[in-house]
């Protein structure tokens, strides 16, 4: 499936020499949204996934549809303070800015198998930091997929060994 024509890019934000993927006009189309979550499935066919996990805020709109069409669960993976139980919890930059990422301590089975779903790739902090907690909680990555791949700042290899499933490519 082309992305591409359902991605609005809007230049400049949220800071100046940011181009910004906008997954909205995706999201409100939803026969492209469903293709493009179909289509994000058959890349990952190969793969052995008990459990999706995915990044707050748009983590949740790629892995839990993802996982609803795979029939597995979904592990949400939330900015530090909002999850309610006992969490461990890791720093990270972003591509503008800082934030910290928290899961439910109890939220991946020892040896589970892990996909790691978000919107967009781009310095590859989040999904680094994603991965990092999962494999504290003892979960095992069989890849990380996503919408969009910003190719330049070459998020990839901040995944070493990991296998990187993206839909659309973008200088
Ligand atoms: P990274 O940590 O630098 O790879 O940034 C990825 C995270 O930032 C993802 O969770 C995205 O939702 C968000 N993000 C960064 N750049 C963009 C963009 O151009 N469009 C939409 N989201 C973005």
């Amino acid at each position: 499936m082309d992305l591409k024509p359902y991605i609005r890019v809007i230049p400049d934000f949220p800071q100046e020499g940011i181009s910004f993927k906008d997954i909205t006009t995706l999201l409100n189309d939803g026969e492209k949204y469903k293709a493009a979550i179909n289509a994000l499935k058959e890349l990952v066919s190969d793969l052995k996934i008990d459990v999706i996990a995915g990044p707050e805020a748009r983590g949740f709109v790629v892995g839990a549809p993802l996982a609803y069409a795979l029939g597995v669960g979904f592990v949400p993976i939330r900015k530090s303070g909002k999850l309610p139980y006992e969490t461990i919890e890791a720093g990270y930059d972003l591509e503008y800015g800082k934030d910290k990422l928290a899961m439910h301590k109890d939220a991946i089975k020892p040896g589970q198998n892990v996909l790691i779903a978000d919107d967009l790739l781009a310095t590859g902090g989040t999904i680094a930091t994603s991965v990092k907690l999962v494999r504290e909680l003892g979960g095992n990555i069989v890849g990380t997929a996503f919408l969009i791949e910003l190719s330049e700042l070459n998020g990839r290899s901040k995944l070493p060994d990991i296998n990187v499933f993206s839909l659309a490519k973008y200088d």
